[in-house]
């Protein structure tokens, strides 16, 4: 048998009145999709643990078995992971988004106008001399992908309640608040004078997310399977160093619209065909157009998903014999709200061989299902 688990980051929303009442999942012509989830099985998953932060790194820990409530520290010491930081016992890590802050304190851009990792790794170097290790200072600053870097910092530095930039958008830059606080505004004011002049869209830093190194269980050890995925994204590659999956390259993958999704979908075939058991395959280009409030970039993006990827992956997978296939987003990302959102999502639970109740893979069609904890759906998927 063979397992796959497909992650459209963040593609759940809400009804449109530029969709004439309907979800971009009820608008965006998937036939693939509507014909799996005819003989499979809908219904709804809480990736998102009640109270806890709608962020893609705990939606997709829910969505690898494990319990956020139990395993999750912080976004940033995952992302930390895949940078191949091992943080110590007294270490903890920051996320430093590159941001654009307006002279009246708005946060303008949470993605500093999305710098090629490149540039961005000549100012995250910078930052470090002036700031980090060239100083002689108590943090490390290292550079990641694209607009996301990692801070490096004392635990004593965490004691701090900071807000994602990206729930700032449009709104007051909102500094974060507690103990630690000072030392933080400290550094991301400090930031702006090497930031600020450089050729990036962005003029500063901004810290979030910090946590100690999570103490994950394998994945094999975890489900008695091998497992692999792809994706553009540092969180969910931190994840699979982590837990010991392997991280599949795909060089086209961006973690943007123009992401390679026939190379995804052909490195999930070929990784499940030389041997590996479960294979997830993320893409991220859903969530980016639900923060854009890009409608027409959604319903593109899950057409996309349906033609580039579901309709091969389906064809290659019956050429490798049986199959069971989870279909479900990390958190909504709705493109009225431009952030994500803590409610259940959708998901699809497909079965080569056997044939579910049927049903339709949206929003409204599953709103009446009771919610699946999401860390229990790994389990189903593995069921048989
Ligand atoms: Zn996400």
């Amino acid at each position: 048998m063979k397992y796959v688990i497909c992650v459209p980051d963040g593609c759940a929303d809400e009804p449109l009145d530029a969709l004439g009442g309907r979800t971009p999942l009820e608008a965006a012509s998937m036939p693939t999709l509507d014909r799996l989830a005819a003989r499979g099985e809908v219904g709804r998953a809480a990736v998102i643990p009640p109270k806890m932060p709608p962020g893609s790194d705990v939606g997709n820990m829910s969505i690898l078995g494990y319990d956020p409530g139990r395993y999750h520290t912080g976004r940033a010491p995952i992302e930390a992971a895949a940078l191949g930081l091992r943080l110590r016992p007294d270490q903890i890590a920051y996320r430093c988004n590159l941001v654009e802050v307006g002279a009246d304190g708005t946060m303008v851009d949470f993605a500093g106008g999305h710098p090629s990792s490149e540039d961005a790794a000549r100012v995250i170097g910078a930052l470090d001399d002036a700031l980090g290790r060239g100083a002689g200072a108590e943090v490390e600053f290292h550079a990641g992908v694209q607009y996301r870097h990692i801070v490096v910092a004392p635990e004593s530095w965490g004691d701090a309640t900071c807000t994602p930039p990206h729930d700032l958008t449009g709104k007051p830059a909102m500094l974060p608040r507690g103990s630690a606080a000072p030392r933080l505004i400290d550094l991301m004011d400090a930031s702006r004078a090497i930031v600020g002049p450089s050729d990036l869209g962005a003029n500063q830093v901004w810290l979030w997310g910090q946590g100690h190194q999570p103490d994950l269980p394998s994945f094999s050890d975890a489900t008695g399977r091998t497992g692999a995925l792809v994706t553009a994204v540092d969180l969910i590659r931190g994840l699979g160093v982590l837990t010991g999956m392997e991280i599949v390259e795909v060089p086209g993958a961006t973690g943007w619209f123009d992401t390679d999704y026939e190379g995804k979908r052909d490195a999930a075939l070929r990784t499940l065909a030389e041997g590996a058991d479960v294979f997830l395959l993320h893409v991220e280009a859903t969530d980016e157009a639900g923060h854009a409030g890009d409608l027409d970039e959604k319903v593109k993006a899950l057409e996309a998903w349906d033609s580039r990827i579901l309709e091969g992956l389906v064809e290659g997978l019956d050429d490798l014999g049986p199959w069971r296939m989870l279909l479900l987003p990390d958190h909504p990302t709705p493109v009225e709200l431009r952030t994500h959102t803590s409610d259940s999502v959708p998901y699809l639970l497909v079965d080569s061989e056997i044939d579910g109740p049927g049903g339709v893979y949206s929003e409204p069609a599953t709103a009446g299902c009771d919610a699946v904890p999401g860390h229990e759906m790994l389990g189903r998927l593995l069921a048989r």
